[in-house]
């Protein structure tokens, strides 16, 4: 057999950060699947850290999670979302890995008493972990978007690396910029800066083949003709990456543009006629729903930080867009609850309440409020990893009565720790005290929420957390009517439910797998249970 010989598609942006290069290369990526070319995404970010696990969710975005464990940017969530595989961790080519790796060989005497420099240590290290997950995937294209924005000293090192693997190594490579192309006044697009743009990234012997357009208003044939003009590229090569109604729409769009036929006509590739008849029907859905629109409630901190709960928030798009209803979110502030003589004067407005994943004791009163409400008041409700510790913690409070009942992570000396970090021996991470990360099994009880919802009785979520359910109240809080409907094969719970309205919740991140064309099976039930409580 002979081997397959994988392409390359780098997506570098310009000018400014912000511009969406996860979701053109996710897009892009896309359309080449469709066309039933396999694709896998490689993220480069230049930033020493090795991963995102000790970055700042509210500075930096939610800390997404893979099967592998592995702690990557954002990003990655869109690529699944998108591609609808699960990637693995080796798609995530950091500085800090990169560094760390070649301080390691240089320690081991590796490099044979030669000085260690950028060129060629560090740009080999990224080319052959490039290859590496072509091949570990079988992929035929390799889709790259290089983090950050061109010029800045972090990125530099990763172009150059591209810019070998084109030049010198004669691989398959094909460059696309985006940029931006503001406008002054209607009608008055500027290109100047995409001109200016792409000469830096020339001046690093690096020529774009096809630039994408952020902008305000569709580029004019003006405008199209200088940017293919001064920046060396033809005009079919020059594309408009438009605001669009829903992230997903973004690779009807491009589509539209015959983006497909330039990469083909490029890279080689066959010239069949692109289907995406089935996402442009999902796409259809979320811009022109046809049932309910569902006021969701999302009881969280620092709430304005969108960007913390991204995965939250697309899984209830991928729900929404599965049942054909609308969803719109609204952000509570879990503190602000707190403040408030009565929780149903702000929770009242909702058809449906979810508690997302937190650490840190800020606000944790007030999410016990309004799961406490939800139960009551037979809202539906959906608890994500601190969601379920804190359902938990409701019911023993004010179902068991254990007044003080929390979890140590909230109170270390509560005399009920419904909530726990496991004994060592009992643990289900070994490395004592670290997070539970990636894919685990779980076994689910047969009518249940999650056993219908699911359709099945073993299931694999990813998880990032260190506390569990205290095995010691498991027996108690079932007695007193809490279903345990999913667990570890260790004993451990993953999912409980209430008996007499909807609520479910995991401790695994089921947001996470969520994906447009497969959505989360507990979201989908979520959404289901609040249209049919919405008058
Ligand atoms: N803080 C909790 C724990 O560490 C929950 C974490 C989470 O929601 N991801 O277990």
């Amino acid at each position: 057999m002979t081997e397959k010989k994988t392409k390359y598609i780098v997506v570098a942006g310009s000018i400014m950060s912000g511009l969406g290069k996860g979701i053109v290369t996710s897009s892009i990526g896309k359309i080449l699947q469709s066309k039933g070319y396999k694709v896998v995404p490689i993220k480069f970010d230049g930033y020493l850290n090795v991963d995102c696990g000790t970055m700042n969710p509210f500075r930096h975005g939610e800390v997404f999670v893979l099967d592998d464990g592995t702690e990557v940017d954002m990003d990655f969530g869109t690529y699944e979302r998108f591609l609808n595989f699960s990637i693995s961790g080796s798609s995530s080519i950091t500085g800090g890995k990169l560094f760390q790796k070649i301080i390691e060989k240089e320690r081991n005497g590796d490099f044979l008493g030669r000085d260690v420099q950028f060129v060629p240590h560090l740009t080999d290290e990224i080319k052959n972990r490039v290859r590496a997950v072509g091949k570990e995937n079988n992929a035929d294209i390799v889709m790259i978007e290089v983090g950050g924005t061109v010029g800045d000293l972090e990125s530099g090192y990763f172009l150059e690396a591209m810019r070998q693997f084109k030049h010198e190594e004669k691989e398959d490579v094909l460059i696309i910029q985006l940029t931006y192309v503001p406008s002054l006044s209607p009608g008055e697009l500027k290109t100047k800066p995409t001109q200016h743009a792409t000469r830096l990234l020339q001046s690093m012997g690096i020529q774009p083949d096809m630039i994408l357009c952020r902008e305000q208003e569709p580029l004019n044939d003006d405008a199209k003709k200088k940017i293919a003009l001064y920046c060396n590229v033809t005009e079919n090569a020059v594309f408009d990456d438009p605001t669009v109604r829903t992230i997903y729409e973004l690779p009807l769009t491009l589509e539209k543009q015959g983006i497909y036929e330039v990469i083909a006509e490029k890279l080689n590739l066959s010239k069949e006629k692109t289907d995406l008849t089935e996402w442009r029907k999902l796409v259809e859905r979320i811009v022109n729903p046809k049932g309910k629109t569902l006021n969701v409630a999302i009881v969280g901190k620092y709430t304005a930080v969108k960007d913390a709960y991204v995965s939250v928030k697309e899984a209830l798009v991928h729900a929404a867009a599965a049942t054909n209803n609308s969803v719109e979110v609204h952000w509570v502030e879990s503190h602000e609850l707190e403040k408030l003589d009565d929780v149903s004067k702000e929770l009242s407005k909702y058809n449906a309440i979810l508690v997302p994943g937190g650490f840190g004791s800020r606000g944790i009163e007030g999410k016990i409020l309004a799961i406490e409400y939800a139960r009551k008041n037979k809202i539906p409700y959906l608890g994500l990893c601190l969601g379920l510790q804190l359902m938990v913690v409701e019911y023993a409070r004010n179902v068991l009565g254990l007044k003080d009942a929390n979890s140590t992570e909230f109170n270390k000396d509560t005399c009920n720790p419904a909530i726990m970090m496991l004994p060592e021996k009992k643990q289900i991470v070994k490395m004592g005290g670290t997070l539970r990360l990636g894919a685990y099994d779980c076994k689910l009880k047969k009518g249940t929420i999650a056993f219908d919802a699911y359709g099945k009785d073993k299931i694999s979520e990813r998880h990032r957390h260190r506390y569990e359910v205290n095995p010691d109240y498991v027996e108690q809080l079932e007695k007193a009517g809490l279903v345990v409907s999913g667990t570890h094969d260790s004993g451990v719970v993953e999912l409980v439910e209430w008996k007499d309205s909807f609520g479910v919740a995991t401790q695994a991140h089921v947001e996470l797998k969520s994906r447009l064309e497969t959505p989360a099976p507990l979201f989908v039930e979520f959404i289901k249970a609040a249209a049919k409580e919405k008058k």
